[in-house]
């Protein structure tokens, strides 16, 4: 399907409501029936018509179709948050006494859902070096029905084999599903692969303009029918319907936001590969990321989200360079208008809590759409007090 179609067109019934050009916001918690039987016939399929919006809601349904055109998908379902998508997805997925083979490090709330969470409820996982197809293969087990993957992930961007894991899950009857916020649909679609379930924390590049915590769900429409029946409408975790018209707005300019960060964010990995003061970039796209070759295989770009390693003496000096920028924001989140960092050290040293396993001098970017000169001069800056 044709890309404008999909961001300008796709599941607005304009002659519906007024032809006007931006959606209606249906701010409706409930929609009326003439006839018994008008009800009855709704009630079929309550997932694809308007009964209440717990379920289903006329501004949230047009995200939906965006979305699941946006990734190949039959259907799609919006939650209130990436975090909710991801648990509905596996949620929807185990029962007790099953067991789930996920990729290392991947985004840390998933990594709360299997250790803390499911493992209260008889559902075991192992997590497996996911750049081995090997690794993936060795970890499956009689009772193993999920293969989750994070691809890149999200601070350090190991990928995986998309092809080889879902052709593998096939083989050994597991439901594969992917975290693929880093990638945006834009960059990588990995239903086309043959992966069955694709989630985005919408939050990030969808919106793009951090103002929505929003999470999506692409699958098959058996798929998505079933996780409407049971884990949107009993956990609920949906989103507003204003907050669904602000991700169709957002959603208008992704694929310009997409390839700007990209460029950006190459000029400067660049820059930063010659620079004396930085020991390693992490980025699909650099030169000499050992999965570039995977990485340029799968994905049509790389966004705008890398992370160095910085020649530091100490945590002291990495908060130096930290401290000195001015254009990138320091803050969580990444995906909007606004370049970012953060600082793994900043997970260290904390009161009752372990330290971050990854290093202390690793600091991530992620590069918005602000003019990348702007953004290089204020990096330069920041490694002078290295
Ligand atoms: C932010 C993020 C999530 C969680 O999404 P929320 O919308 O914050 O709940 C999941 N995965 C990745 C890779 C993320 O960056």
């Amino acid at each position: 399907m044709n890309l404008s179609h999909i961001l300008n067109h796709l599941g607005e019934d304009r002659d519906k409501y007024y032809k006007a050009i931006s959606p209606p916001i249906i701010q409706s918690s409930n929609f009326a029936f003439d006839k018994v039987d008008d009800l009855r016939q709704m009630l079929t399929d309550e997932s694809a018509h308007h009964i209440y919006t717990r379920g289903n809601n006329p501004t949230v349904e047009i995200l939906r179709k965006k979305v699941a055109a946006l990734e190949s998908a039959e259907d799609a379902l919006v939650f209130g948050s990436g975090a909710a998508a991801i648990a509905m997805a596996v949620l929807g997925n185990v029962q007790a006494g099953d067991h789930i083979i996920c990729v290392q490090s991947p985004y840390g709330w998933t990594y709360k859902l299997l250790t803390k969470f499911l493992a209260r409820f008889g559902v075991s996982h192992t997590f497996v070096d996911g750049t081995s197809m090997e690794a993936i293969e060795a970890a499956i087990q009689p009772n193993s029905q999920v293969l989750f993957l994070e691809s890149p992930n999200s601070m350090t961007f190991e990928l995986q084999n998309l092809k080889a894991c879902a052709t593998l899950a096939k083989k050994h009857g597991l439901v594969t599903m992917i975290d693929n916020s880093y990638a945006s649909p834009i960059f990588q679609r990995p239903i086309e692969f043959g992966i069955d379930i694709v989630i985005h924390s919408g939050t990030k590049y969808l919106n793009g303009h951090s103002d929505v915590v929003v999470g999506v769900l692409c699958s098959s429409k058996a798929m998505v029918g079933k996780l409407f029946l049971s884990e949107l409408m009993t956990l609920g975790a949906i989103i507003s319907p204003h907050d669904a018209a602000l991700v169709i707005r957002g959603l208008r300019t992704l694929p310009l936001r997409m390839q700007h960060s990209h460029d950006s964010a190459m000029d400067i990995v660049h820059r930063l590969e010659q620079h004396p003061k930085i020991e390693q970039v992490y980025y699909p796209f650099a030169t000499d990321f050992p999965q570039r070759e995977l990485a340029q295989e799968q994905m049509s770009g790389a966004g705008g989200l890398f992370s160095v390693l910085l020649k530091a003496n100490s945590i002291e000096q990495v908060e130096k360079f930290c401290n000195e920028l001015d254009c990138f924001t320091m803050a969580a989140s990444w995906g909007g208008h606004e370049s970012l960092i953060i600082p793994i050290c900043a997970f260290y040293n904390i009161a009752g809590r372990e330290n971050s396993p990854l290093p202390w001098n690793l600091v991530r970017f992620y590069v918005g759409l602000e003019d990348v000169n702007w953004l290089w001069a204020d990096i330069k800056k920041g490694l002078e007090k290295l």
